[in-house]
């Protein structure tokens, strides 16, 4: 991978599920600052491994609706022409590899719990999303690092129950989580070959060298894991920045109602970027004494 400016690198990571709204471009866009604050890099990223819902109508349509509000973004495999995003689609031997590695380390064990649970793994956790601790039926007293392969399990990752997990964060300052009190044990890998969000975020983070994640605080609990997992792989997490989540006057998530604020409807009826990105609640979060 090329890098240009200094050693900042950050990340655009949209799901293909939907249009984009606008609080993911308010996310995106403060992603893109601290990019230009610190002269870094840009990676644009296509989460599409949940292919029961990821559609590549939608992934051009998050391409075509970023570059309308402004984002542009400096890298991504040669594809002869502009620069394309990075899929996760295809980079799944790397996700295997690190799940052996997890696997081999004695840090997972098979789980043969319900159908929703583990179908839900694949897509980022939202806020209200994240499922229940999980009370660790299938959880073995000791884990054998010698264990099968993969196939005919799901398979969870087993925290630390009760070690501290804060950590400082770029936007919000520490944040302080306790594993087995905020978050169980989770997924990590699908028995139908498919590595849950939590892994395949952490493996293209390290591997993409992030210096810097910026995300809603909506996916604060999926930093701790993935911090976790991290750590376990023996890798440095990035540093994070958690956007204080949009919600209207009624202190619903703007992802509720996203279809009326995705921003092909708010194109189509008229709005400029510019007009977006002058909206009250566009910065009035950001700390801008953190640089
Ligand atoms: N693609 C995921 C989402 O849209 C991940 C975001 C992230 O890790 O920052 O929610």
């Amino acid at each position: 991978m090329d890098s240009v400016g200094t050693s900042y690198r950050g990340r655009l990571a949209p799901s293909p599920t939907g249009y984009l709204h606008l609080g993911h471009a308010r996310t995106f866009w403060w992603a893109a600052e601290r990019v230009r604050q610190a002269n870094g890099t840009l990676v644009l990223r296509d989460d599409d491994l949940d292919v029961q819902r990821a559609r590549p109508a939608f992934a051009q349509a998050q391409i075509d609706d970023l570059r309308w509000f402004g984002l542009d973004w400096s890298e991504g495999p040669d594809v002869g022409g502009p620069f394309g995003p990075y899929r996760q689609s295809q980079r799944r031997s790397l996700y295997a590899a690190a799940f052996s590695q997890l696997r081999e380390g004695g840090w997972v064990y098979p789980c043969r719990c319900t159908r929703r649970d583990i179908q839900a793994a694949v897509s980022a956790p939202h806020a209200s999303d994240d499922e229940p601790i999980y009370p660790g039926t299938c959880r073995p007293q000791r884990i054998d690092g010698n264990q099968p392969e993969p196939s005919g399990s799901n398979w969870r990752f087993r925290v630390p129950d009760g070690e501290d997990c804060s950590f400082d964060d770029g936007a919000l300052g520490t944040v302080s989580l306790v594993a087995g009190r905020d978050f169980g044990d989770f997924i990590v890998w699908r028995q139908d070959g498919v590595p849950s969000y939590q892994l395949a975020c952490i493996v293209d983070d390290t591997a993409m060298a992030m210096t810097e994640v910026v995300r809603g605080a909506d996916l604060l609990i999926s930093t701790a894991r993935q911090r976790l997992l991290a750590r376990a792989l023996g890798w440095t997490p990035p540093a994070y920045f958690h956007c204080p989540l949009w919600c209207d006057a009624d202190g619903v998530r703007l992802a509720k109602r996203a279809d009326a604020m995705s921003l092909r409807s708010l194109r189509q009826t008229g709005w400029s970027p510019e007009q977006l990105r002058a909206r009250p609640e566009f910065d009035h979060f950001f700390p801008s004494s953190r640089t």
